[in-house]
């Protein structure tokens, strides 16, 4: 077994343990918030239009009423954390799509800021939403980054995705970005690689459109993941999923858009200029995420929001927050988690490492740390520890796991609310 193969095998298991999630709070419970600190607040809007069958995001189909009534208690629940003494300087809108409703996209935005000293504001869409001015004119409403899930400009790939019909073609994709950048101060584009049926050819033609023809800020590159429940369908649409060339894939990305003059932002998100960080739990140890299917990190504890959008609407009814489940680390978890994310965006400061883990940092995580300059995947430089060349595709692979883990949750979650209505229909995933 390769190292490769060896770090899939070892993180699929061991980021189980973060997604356990085995304390059922029964009644919802806010976790306190600690002193002055300041959070990042996560809000999710889990309504699509299409359910791609790729996907394993909390998502589910689109109708107005719910969405309605969603943003109507989301932005209860933004009350209802601010009350409890919560103070946010960022925000991260994420989905689903959360621009299927831009007037309450809107409105929920203007109430955190009217709340919050908020300075910087994160919102994820899909290409269709940037023919609609009011999406293009977010920047308005204080978003300074836009990020825009593409996947892929191989029109025989964004068929197979099922994506092509509602999101564009590769031209139209194209000309909607061309027109939106610049509206923000960081236009970010999500994009996937090691699809079964892409080929290097594929991938450098994507690459070109990215830094050539549109010359995005940001690019994040994920390597394509699986849940367990969404497998079949995967097998099915687009192919059966093998590492085999993944890390060639990741090589070649890298070595496109370190030459054409970003940098490594994640181990798997390359930017440019002043761009904003791609993912948050890499930038922000703590925070706390609102709506159905949302996650949060506070105070050595990842908690779970409901996934049931009935439930989720009758505890904020109720004057609770929509958090149902929660999995406490220890302290050696704590630290293997903190070493995970702050690796994931390249650097590791060991000093504020010990500092913040009264001093056991080292001593506890001395096998890891070990284990990492064995394995040639990081490097220490004085009170630094950064990953190689080889450590950050070693990280795309353990991130890759850890995310897995959590759609296996995900997965879960639904299956336990996969009564409730229609809005969760798989038969939708095989032709949205
Ligand atoms: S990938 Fe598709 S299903 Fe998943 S969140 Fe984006 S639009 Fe929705």
């Amino acid at each position: 077994m390769n190292i490769a193969n060896l770090l899939s095998w070892y993180f699929r298991h061991s980021s189980r343990r973060y997604a356990r999630f085995n304390d059922d709070l029964g009644a919802a419970r806010l976790p306190e918030p600690s002193g002055d600190r300041q959070y990042l607040m996560y809000l999710h809007i889990p309504f699509c239009e299409v359910l791609c069958p790729f996907c394993s995001f909390h998502r589910v189909e689109f109708r107005e009423n719910k969405a309605t009534q969603y943003f109507r208690a989301l932005r209860r629940e933004i009350e209802l954390v601010g009350d409890a003494g919560f103070t946010f300087s960022e925000l991260y809108v994420g989905g689903g799509t959360p621009t299927v409703m831009p007037e309450e996209l809107i409105a929920t935005i203007n109430l955190v800021r009217e709340r919050h000293p908020v300075t910087s504001i994160s919102v994820e869409t899909n290409p269709d939403d940037l023919e609609n001015e009011k999406v293009l004119d977010l920047h308005n409403s204080g978003v300074n980054r836009l990020s825009v899930g593409v996947q892929s400009f191989d029109d025989r790939l964004l068929k197979e995705m099922q994506r092509y019909d509602k999101y564009g073609s590769s031209e139209q994709i194209r000309r909607r970005l061309k027109a939106a950048h610049g509206h923000f101060d960081t236009l970010n584009v999500d994009m996937i690689f090691n699809f079964p049926h892409q080929t290097e050819a594929s991938l450098g033609t994507d690459l070109r459109i990215l830094t050539d023809e549109i010359g995005a800020d940001q690019v994040s590159f994920y390597p394509l993941m699986s849940a367990d429940a969404t497998r079949k369908a995967m097998n099915k649409e687009i192919g059966i999923v093998s590492y085999t060339h993944e890390r060639t894939y990741y090589e070649i990305i890298a070595a496109h858009m370190l030459a054409a003059g970003y940098t490594r932002s994640s181990a798997w998100c390359f930017s440019r200029g002043t761009s904003m960080v791609d993912e948050y739990i890499a930038e922000r140890e703590e925070y706390l995420g609102l709506g159905s299917g949302a996650f949060s990190y506070l105070a050595g504890a990842l908690y779970a929001s409901t996934f049931s959008i009935n439930h989720y609407l009758s505890l904020i009814e109720s004057g609770m927050s929509g958090i149902v489940r929660r999995s406490t680390l220890s302290s050696r978890e704590q630290m293997r988690y903190y070493l995970l994310m702050q690796l994931f965006g390249g650097t590791l400061d060991l000093d504020a490492a010990e500092e913040r883990f009264d001093h056991r940092f080292y001593r506890d995580l001395r096998p890891e740390l070990t284990a990492l300059r064995m394995i040639r995947a990081a490097r220490k430089s004085g009170p630094t520890l950064r990953l190689t060349e080889r450590g950050h595709y070693l990280w795309v692979i353990m991130m890759r796991e850890f995310f897995s883990g959590v759609n296996n949750f995900r997965e879960q979650m639904r299956h336990n609310i996969s009564g409730e209505n229609v809005l969760l229909s798989t038969s939708r995933q095989s032709k949205p």
